[in-house]
């Protein structure tokens, strides 16, 4: 397909009638806000026909689609890359420039679209960009939340939650699709009868009812006219409450349905890697679910005459066990609607649905009890009892006398619901997202799974979006590969390969080092801003940004920060590289052992950073509300690369992956894709310690691991430890920090403590560390370092990602 041939005048004209039409001001006298809706106003128009065209063009071509359904999609602001995507930067910047403002000042006007947590939906906007820009056609299915992930708010160093209206600025993007409206049923009872041939069908009664209304949201391939859909729901009530015509029944009734519609699409649970088995959560995954599977089977019917081939030309991609309930409804309506027999049904069925598996962690598995299950969906209930029925007694048929087979994979078992069973069971394929994890899937978690279907397993690794984490987040940087080696990484990251030569040339390396040294004095400027905090732009720029849990170790993280400022304030004379520990994190408004956490960083912050006999060679910096949009400055201005995940713990991550592109060297474990990202760098280019995969997994079953003769043998780590109870960091509170060391050193209940293997790993972080301050010393080795991780970042594109999937599961054509 083509480009999008951006008219620069009919922009400007456009721009100037926008303000008007939709602020009543003159360009001359609208405000920023004013003019970015305008501004994205305008280029909806110019991105519309192409995207009309490519709905059209995979109509006429006929081509297979994915629907990618995800709870979350963490897109961060769309202004920026869609001006990029479509090539217009220059003419935009320029007619901006006409009417005085600032492009930049513009793009920091739109919300952040944070239709998610963390990792999970942010793959998912990455997902959709690439899709888009390798010409595959493709649609983001999910929930229109009234309010996304929230807003951070730090006061007196504790995480406050403050609700995101993300919607209260009207998203000039977004286009409600009201011709594409379903209904979606909850609740009653399910009735039989028999049809003419004598067979039976099962029809849902006394259930209440709400409207799914699709809005779409444009998503633009890079420079190629393919313009794909994020579609989102949005509930409500199937007729408006009319008080007159109703009696009190039907009035109640009415009533409920109005709530529950209401409630539905109300707000995104704030849960990262965690089950919460709230009743509404299920309520949403099947709203959006149904709603989107109705549409696609409705679609593809008006396309094609034979529901049987609906394999050939429609996938989907579940993101997580979230919206595995696909499986079931599917089958409802092959089996309700289309009356097909149960195993034509299940045939199309386990042909068409496929399942990435985002987690090995217990606590995030998702397991719904049948009581709450069969009340909400009766019929879908049904279905799952029956798709549990057939399976366990292919179990039993293949292995006679092992009923601990069934205990591991039925899918109804205890009382529950098992999601992950259900979606493995129901789908073509099951992937993980790293080599590391996918192993762990075969030989430890899913094993028994994996013995009796082998075929269904891959892997496929995470990877992110270069046009947002190169091109948009860091244009400098960006603007030197493609002046030394051209512009084919856009769309082709191995490419940026060829700047590795470079990496031996010390006048590159002095633009590269100037360049990281613009961009953390851009960071500085904003920590000023947000932090008023002087942080020294020649220091180490150390970060750790990402959810707040206790597997990813922000804890190790601090502890080691207040181990240094002991060893600084014992030897006042020693000379450290300067250093500046960045965190930026959300903690889930539930969980308390993170948000003390967040208290801990702040509370060090505060005394380390206002202690004048360290010399400010150590400052603490906790950036608010940690998301896309700030992500973007903080990645480009990095030094080092906090991974430090307790091994076997992180799938895959991506902010990793984001690091590495923009030139920082990784602090990790041997977690995740970090494996692939030492594997690609070079272990020599980065510092990798702590315990392995294995090791970690052989403690937790033997259950040897005692942290207290750590405790009892290490002074240093002893000191820290001490520090937490005894006031150091919270004078006022000298129990207040008591509950992260009883998280270290439960002495009533060893087996609970250190499950996350902190003090076990503490003494090779800190040598890892020292590795880092001396190599940083060497101005030289640290930048040559820093450019071959950039050059070796080509394999965590999720271009590449992309591919694999088409390639190994979707099997789409590209449009033409
Ligand atoms: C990439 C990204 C994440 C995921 O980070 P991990 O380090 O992989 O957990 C989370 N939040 C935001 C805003 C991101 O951009």
């Amino acid at each position: 397909m083509g480009g999008y041939n951006f008219d620069k005048d009919l922009f400007r004209k456009r721009v100037r009638e926008l303000v008007k039409l939709d602020s009543k001001v003159s360009i001359e006298d609208a405000n920023p806000v004013q003019i970015y809706k305008a501004v994205g106003f305008a280029i909806k128009e110019q991105i519309i026909d192409p995207w009309i065209d490519t709905r059209k063009k995979a109509k006429e071509q006929d081509v297979k689609m994915v629907y990618y359904l995800s709870m979350e999609f963490l897109m961060g602001r769309a202004l920026g890359n869609n001006i990029l995507n479509i090539q217009a930067q220059n003419d935009i910047r320029e007619v901006l420039e006409e009417f005085g403002v600032d492009l930049n000042l513009i793009e920091d006007q739109e919300r952040d679209w944070a239709l998610g947590n963390g990792g999970l939906g942010r793959l998912a906007a990455c997902f959709l960009d690439s899709l888009a820009t390798l010409g595959y056609h493709a649609y983001g299915c999910g929930i229109r939340y009234k309010y996304g992930m929230f807003k951070q708010k730090i006061e007196d160093g504790y995480q406050k939650e403050v609700p995101d209206n993300w919607l209260k600025i009207a998203n000039p993007f977004e286009i409600r699709r009201d011709s594409q409206r379903q209904e979606v049923r909850f609740g009653g009872y399910t009735r039989c009868e028999t049809d003419e041939h004598g067979n039976p069908r099962y029809i849902q009664e006394g259930y209440q009812a709400v409207v799914a209304v699709p809005y779409d949201l444009p998503v633009i391939g890079y420079g190629n006219g393919v313009v794909n859909t994020l579609r989102i729901w949005s509930a409500e009530p199937v007729e408006e409450l009319d008080l007159e015509s109703f009696d009190q029944g039907e009035y109640e009734k009415a009533n409920e349905q109005n709530n529950l519609a209401e409630t539905i699409c109300k707000v995104l649970y704030p849960n990262d890697n965690k089950y919460s088995g709230k009743e509404l959560r299920l309520k949403q995954q099947y709203f959006f679910v149904s709603a989107t599977i109705q549409r696609a089977v409705e679609r593809y019917m008006e396309e094609h005459d034979d529901i049987h081939g609906l394999h050939e030309k429609v996938c989907f991609q579940m993101n997580d066990t979230h919206p595995t309930v696909a499986v079931a409804e599917l089958m409802r309506i092959l089996l309700d609607e289309y009356g097909l027999g149960w195993d034509e049904a299940w045939a199309i069925t386990t042909k068409t649905c496929a399942y990435t598996n985002h987690t090995i962690m217990a606590e995030a598995l998702e397991k719904w009890p049948i009581d709450l299950f069969q009340r909400l969906l009766p019929r879908v209930y049904q279905i799952v009892d029956e798709i549990n029925r057939r399976f366990v007694n292919e179990i039993r048929s293949r292995y006679p006398g092992q009923p601990e087979k069934v205990q591991k994979m039925a899918v109804l078992y205890e009382g529950q619901v098992r999601m992950a069973n259900m979606a493995i069971v129901g789908g073509f394929s099951v992937n993980g997202v790293a080599k590391l994890h996918t192993e762990i899937l075969e030989k430890q978690e899913l094993r028994d799974f994996y013995e009796m279907m082998p075929e269904k397993f891959n892997n496929k690794t995470n990877g992110i979006t270069q046009r947002r984490f190169l091109l948009h987040g860091n244009p400098l940087l960006a603007q030197w590969v493609t002046d030394h080696i051209g512009d084919g990484w856009i769309t082709n990251l191995p490419e940026i390969k060829k700047i590795e030569p470079l990496a031996d040339d010390p006048e590159c390396r002095r633009q590269f080092r100037e360049i990281k040294y613009q961009n953390k004095l851009r960071l500085a400027e904003y920590i000023r801003e947000y932090n008023h905090i002087e942080v020294n732009p020649e220091s180490i720029f150390d970060v750790q940004v990402k959810r707040l849990h206790e597997y990813k170790r922000q804890l190790l993280n601090i502890l080691h920060v207040m181990y240094l400022y002991n060893q600084l304030k014992d030897h006042p004379e020693w000379d450290m590289v300067p250093r500046t520990f960045i965190f930026g994190a959300k903690a889930a408004a539930g969980y308390r052992i993170a948000k003390l956490t967040i208290k801990l960083i702040n509370s060090v912050a505060e005394v380390i950073n206002h202690d004048p006999s360290i010399n400010g060679k150590i400052k603490v910096v906790f950036i608010e509300d940690y998301r896309v949009s700030n992500a973007e400055l903080i990645f480009s201005a990095s030094d080092v690369s906090e991974q430090i995940s307790t091994a076997s713990k992180e799938a895959s991550g991506t902010g990793n992956m984001k690091f590495m592109l923009n030139g920082a060297l990784t602090l990790g474990t041997m977690d995740g894709a970090n494996v692939e990202i030492v594997e690609e760098a070079g272990a020599e280019n980065a510092f990798i310690f702590g315990m392995s995969a294995e090791e970690v997994i052989r403690y937790e079953h033997d259950g040897t691991y005692d942290p207290m003769t750590i405790f009892n043998s290490d002074e240093g780590i002893r000191r820290v430890l001490m520090q937490l109870i005894n006031g150091f960091y919270s004078p006022e509170d000298p129990e207040l920090f008591r509950p992260l060391y009883n998280s270290l050193l439960n002495t009533k209940d060893t087996s609970r403590a250190d499950t996350y293997f902190i003090l076990k790993d503490f003494r090779s972080y800190a040598e890892a560390q020292q590795r880092v301050e001396a190599a940083y010393r060497d101005q030289e080795w640290w930048s040559r370092a820093a450019m071959i991780n950039v050059a070796n970042a080509g394999k965590f594109s999720s271009d590449r990602t992309i591919q694999e999937y088409v390639d190994d599961i979707w099997h789409l054509d590209k449009l033409k």
